[in-house]
């Protein structure tokens, strides 16, 4: 059986055609673990196609394609869906925004595979070998994650990741952001046991880990665990924290003795007004500078997030914002604009007010305003989120944030100068010309499917 698993591209993280001419990322799970599912005894012959690092030939042969989309890739997922199926080719589709929005799925795919799929994907592959291929799957929210299998990275495309060291030790999260599609998704928060990542952690051979946990510090028992258990592995590592757990002493020494060298810590806002309206109160804004002082402190560089236009937002947030990260010294700032994503509560709230205003998930990507903003007008919060790129990644501002790093400065300003080349060319990628580029690919998609087809017919037609 030929099974191809596709991740598909966002219009600015294409390769090539994109912001960047290469993929700034390191290795997927989402693919590797699904490939790393797929029952031995089904003998399958398994591709990995992940759009932002790669191009795939749309006539590529499969049985079955598997399709795992997020809202913002969600419109590419079904042109690729529709492709395929336009080939006789049966495609089943997971992930994310699939799970926010199962029904809609189902219209471009065979099969609809909800949540986290450790059980579901091997019994959805198990019944399409018998022909017996059902609607939907979905999995037990408190499914046992243990014995996981090692994710299949050597299936993706060599020299295409900064970092193969990607891994996860836990899934969801115990809070309850407005926004959040994680926690809309995967409701109850999961540990993997902690000796199995360490063994993972020992099989991985690159010297620099990378945790995508949304939120792997909740358990502060389970965290000092692995951490502890981290030290003798000599790793460095990166990954997420709250607010609120980098402000744990005990926790940061140890975060900071097991190999951390980076964190990215959701502040959001730097009023407590936006972060209380967006439900996430335990982010206390007067904490912040000394939070970021104390982890410099201890050699950890910060990638701070924010988002504008929560409805407390006015104009000034956007300076006010650019200069809170300039005085704290936040190594790279991460601007997003407030996105409502289907399926969380900020989507019904905003959908009841009449305040949404596109549901082309194309600009569900943090990046684009798809809503009515409360106390200014949807082009001002665009122009003001440019600006906030512009002026934090200006070259002074850089060299202010970064001035006081200690031992080897090349490596954050290397990566300012990366974000600054993003910074710069995000006002290419308005909405019209999002959408138009969107379907311009799609559209090549769908001729190239019929062309094949045509083709096809065709050599039907000659040999009958
Ligand atoms: S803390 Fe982070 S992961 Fe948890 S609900 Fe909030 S945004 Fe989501």
């Amino acid at each position: 059986m030929k099974i191809v698993l596709i991740s598909p591209s966002g219009i600015m993280y294409r390769k090539k055609d994109g912001i960047f001419p290469r993929a700034l990322r390191y290795a997927p799970l989402t693919l590797t673990t699904l490939a790393s599912l797929v029952p031995q005894e089904l003998n399958a012959q398994i591709t990995l196609i992940d759009e932002g690092v790669e191009h795939f030939d749309p006539n590529i042969e499969a049985n079955l394609v598997g399709i795992s989309a997020i809202t913002g890739t969600s419109n590419r997922a079904y042109a690729i869906a529709r492709h395929f199926r336009h080939r006789g080719i049966p495609v089943v589709m997971g992930g994310v925004h699939t799970t926010l929005m199962p029904q809609e799925a189902k219209l471009y795919a065979d099969s609809v595979v909800t949540g986290l799929a450790y059980e579901s994907w091997p019994r959805c592959l198990n019944d399409f070998n018998q022909g017996n291929l059902q609607p939907f799957y979905s999995q037990q929210p408190n499914i046992s994650l243990e014995g996981l299998p090692f994710p299949r990275k050597d299936l993706l495309k060599k020299f295409s990741y900064l970092s193969n060291g990607s891994t996860q030790a836990t899934f969801g999260c115990p809070y309850r952001c407005d926004f959040c599609a994680v926690v809309a998704t995967q409701k109850s928060y999961l540990r993997r046991p902690a000796h199995e990542m360490i063994d993972e952690i020992r099989r991985i051979k690159s010297k620099f880990i990378v945790f995508v946990d949304p939120s792997p510090m909740e358990d502060r028992d389970y965290a000092m665990q692995l951490y502890r258990e981290m030290i003798p592995l000599k790793k460095q590592w990166g990954g997420l924290s709250t607010v609120k757990a980098a402000d744990d002493d005990e926790l940061m020494d140890l975060v900071a003795k097991s190999g951390c060298k980076g964190l990215l810590l959701g502040f959001e806002s730097v009023t407590q007004e936006s972060a209380n309206q967006i439900n996430k109160r335990f982010n206390k804004v007067e904490i912040y500078k000394d939070v970021v002082r104390r982890l410099h402190d201890r050699g950890i560089a910060i990638n701070g997030t924010f988002m504008f236009g929560m409805d407390s937002d006015t104009e000034d947030s956007f300076k006010q914002t650019v200069d809170f990260v300039n005085e704290a010294k936040i190594d790279l700032p991460r601007y997003a604009i407030y996105t409502p994503f289907p399926g969380t509560p900020i989507y019904q709230r905003l959908e009841k007010e009449g305040r949404i205003l596109t549901k082309n998930w194309t600009l569900y990507d943090g990046q684009h305003v798809v809503y009515q903003p409360k106390c200014m007008t949807a082009e001002r919060l665009r122009e003001g989120h440019l600006w906030a790129w512009k002026n934090t990644y200006a070259v002074k501002s850089i060299l202010n944030r970064i001035s006081d790093v200690s031992g080897f400065p090349m490596i954050p300003f290397i990566t300012n100068l990366g974000y600054r080349y993003y910074a710069n060319r995000l006002k290419n990628f308005p909405d019209d010309i999002m959408v138009q580029l969107n379907t311009q690919w799609n559209d090549s998609l769908n001729h190239s499917s019929d062309l094949n087809l045509a083709k096809h017919q065709s050599t039907i037609g000659a040999c009958g």
